[in-house]
């Protein structure tokens, strides 16, 4: 081993921290989702089936709306858009909550929602048909993926860094089985059996999750593409029917994620314009289309145990998807690029404390101690919205009060105080006297 590597191991090795846990404390029997389903429908306008909307073409004509019975029920976003409708950003933007996103932020550390599941346990899944690339494919213990945009031709790959036992099987074998979805069929009727090849897949996926691993948790990311590919190829008489078919073909994950208390996050890269009434095709991101309502709205469909239900009003952007995803899992937002904001689903509410060192942590209300915990991460769920607390927290050497008032998720990070540590600076001498030294013999052999 060459010296300067054995310097950076010392350095490492001095800087290194004593291991931090995560301690998760739930309260009042809070129906906690076991994981969850971002469910990517690429290329679907909210404009086409939101009840709130009419769809234009380009030049002012009114275009047909999809009847859709399905893809409404949970907690509704009405109002929310991408920032820029280009697949792999806007695929970007939805995993880093980061509205300036692009593919490679999401390869940065701590970037997506993908490292903070990671963190707390969770395994990352997916399956993709549009959407993914490099970065986003690292990000997933297993994957299932397109490698071209044919569905005439389709080619799909498995990429696996530490797949849950049987995943694997699942994935092959759903693989083989796509070729029986789409023979003896062409047009519309093809590129809707191309999204329900991925709706079944995905649903087994996650079935064989929830029952071979059921105190595993994960996050499941799907991306049907066809309905992007239908706008594109087939136009527009036939990008709403594709809507209608997706309306019909959605309840296996439907029923999967309400029955197995798995949060579902359903919405879109982006959407899909036309240029007239009865376009052989559309688009969405070149500059003819870009700025177009129906290229930008997006649908958000919540459904989960501890969510409220109904149509959320307010105008949002989709940087916001990701800290929902984080606050309807129970998990902190500790995204690094983030400017997106919680958008408030939640039944209740939770805290989030963070520390450099360990920590006992106490919540009061009213002169009762409600709960405790220690650790270096504390997660308190289930408390209960709109009631102030009072929190304490001390460790071997601070100390830490504040009364809180919940009306929505709180986040505290405890620092450390300005009381000069000699500790610490005799840590970063020692380090500075080692570098130095490195440095000298480095020198001594080059001469
Ligand atoms: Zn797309």
């Amino acid at each position: 081993m060459q010296l300067k590597n054995i310097i950076i191991i010392l350095i490492l090795f001095s800087l290194a921290d004593t291991a931090l846990g995560v301690s998760e404390v739930t309260l009042n029997n809070a129906q906690r989702p076991n994981g969850a389903i971002l469910f990517i429908v690429d290329g679907l306008g909210s404009s086409y089936y939101y009840p709130e909307f009419t769809p234009y073409a380009l030049d002012g004509s009114v275009l047909s709306k999809a009847a859709t019975s399905n893809l409404t029920s949970g907690a509704r976003v009405a109002d929310i858009e991408t920032p820029y409708p280009v697949t792999g950003i806007a695929h970007s933007v939805i995993v880093t909550g980061y509205s300036q996103a692009n593919e490679e932020i999401v390869g940065y550390p701590d970037a997506t929602i993908y490292d903070i599941t990671r963190d707390h346990g969770f395994i990352n899944l997916a399956v993709m048909e549009k959407g993914d690339f490099r970065n986003m494919r690292e990000e997933q213990d297993i994957i299932l993926f397109a490698e071209n945009n044919s569905i005439d031709e389709p080619l799909m790959s498995i990429q696996a860094k530490k797949a849950p036992t049987g995943i694997y099987e699942v994935m092959y074998d759903w693989k083989t089985r796509l070729p029986l979805y789409l023979d003896n069929k062409s047009g519309r009727e093809k590129y809707s059996a191309y999204n329900k090849w991925g709706i079944d897949t995905a649903r087994a996926v996650a079935e064989a999750m929830v029952k071979n691993h059921p105190s595993q948790r994960f996050l499941l990311t799907v991306n049907v593409g066809a309905i992007d590919s239908g706008g594109h190829n087939l136009g527009e008489d036939d990008y709403y029917k594709l809507i209608e078919d997706l309306d019909s073909d959605f309840y296996p994950i439907y029923e999967i994620a309400s029955e197995k208390n798995i949060a579902l996050f359903f919405t879109a890269d982006h959407g899909m314009s036309f240029a007239v009434k009865n376009a052989r095709r559309g688009g969405h991101s070149s500059e003819k289309y870009a700025s177009a309502h129906e290229s930008l709205r997006i649908p958000l469909v919540v459904l989960s145990r501890n969510t409220n239900q109904g149509v959320i009003k307010g105008e949002y952007g989709q940087e916001d998807i990701a800290p929902t995803l984080l606050s309807v899992l129970d998990l902190p937002n500790s995204l690094q690029y983030a400017d997106g904001k919680t958008i408030n689903l939640k039944n209740y509410a939770s805290i989030f404390i963070k520390a450099d060192t360990k920590y006992s942590v106490s919540l009061w209300s009213d002169n009762r101690k409600v709960s405790e915990g220690t650790d270096s991460e504390l997660i308190f769920s289930g408390l209960p919205l709109n009631a102030s607390f009072t929190l304490k927290a001390a460790s071997e050497d601070r100390t830490f009060e504040e009364r809180i008032s919940l009306d929505s998720d709180r986040q505290f990070i405890l620092s450390p105080n300005k009381r000069t540590n000699y500790r610490e600076i005799l840590a970063i001498f020692l380090i500075l006297v080692v570098i130095a030294a490195g440095l000298m013999i480095i020198k001594r052999i080059k001469d």
